[in-house]
């Protein structure tokens, strides 16, 4: 096949204990899964789940190991962080049963889904989509994937994010209030899952922006944790 210009190559997360890497499909994320995010939001936290996407190409992988840069975005003056932890599917289906959902799972990683606040603030205020505030460039950041056979117990982890050392989020994988397994099912009946989609299950409260220079670290018990230093 010939095509008009070279195709980009796949976006691709490093695997703990293996040579190959996890191919990033799509990017799906949930919105205030969190009772206490929602209501620092303004919300309830009693609202059905509801989802929003990045492009896959939004990834920025985070080794093991390494502190990565993450760019300033334009536009914005509030890059905010949310530390989430992250499903990758390894095998796709839709309407997904409840008790399935987990053997779909491949994996888990730590991830951030950065967000410039005040455009999706604004966005929010007139009823128009948050591609502007939630999927630029740079605004997924994601650490290596851990086989879901490594981490039995993941749905009870723990889930903090620092930033200059100090913690700013800090909760429970169990607070979710759509979990794991109810997320799959929820995301599968809108759309079809594919092996390599990764899901970003949302945020806990203590969001909050970050300047150039701040450094952040980003930890889920058993995961791999993530150190970026905005640049
Ligand atoms: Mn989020």
């Amino acid at each position: 096949m010939d095509y008009v210009f070279a195709p980009a190559p796949p976006v691709a997360v490093p695997v703990v204990g293996a040579e190959a890497q996890f191919a990033v499909h799509r990017i799906y994320c949930v919105g205030r899964n969190y009772v206490e995010h929602a209501q620092e939001m303004g919300h309830t936290g009693r609202e059905p789940p509801f989802f929003f996407m990045k492009p896959a190409d939004a990834v920025v992988v985070v080794s093991a190991g390494q502190t990565a840069s993450l760019p300033y975005p334009s536009l914005t003056h509030s890059l905010h962080h949310e530390i989430e932890l992250v499903v990758a599917i390894g095998t796709g289906g839709k309407n997904i049963a409840v008790d399935q959902a987990l053997s779909h799972v491949y994996g888990y990683a730590v991830g951030l889904d950065m967000t410039r606040r005040d455009l999706q603030n604004d966005m929010k205020k007139q009823g128009r989509p948050w591609c502007i505030g939630k999927g630029f460039d740079y605004s997924a950041p994601i650490g290596p994937i851990t086989h879901a056979a490594a981490v039995p117990d993941i749905q009870h982890a723990s889930i903090s994010l620092q930033v200059n050392g100090a913690v700013r989020q800090t909760s429970q994988i169990d607070k979710l209030i759509w979990n794991l397994a109810e997320t799959i099912t929820e995301l599968s009946k809108a759309w079809e899952l594919q092996p390599g989609d990764l899901i970003y299950t949302g945020t806990p409260a203590g969001v909050g922006a970050v300047e150039v220079g701040d450094t952040l670290v980003g930890a889920i018990t058993g995961l791999t944790p993530i150190a970026l230093q905005v640049s």
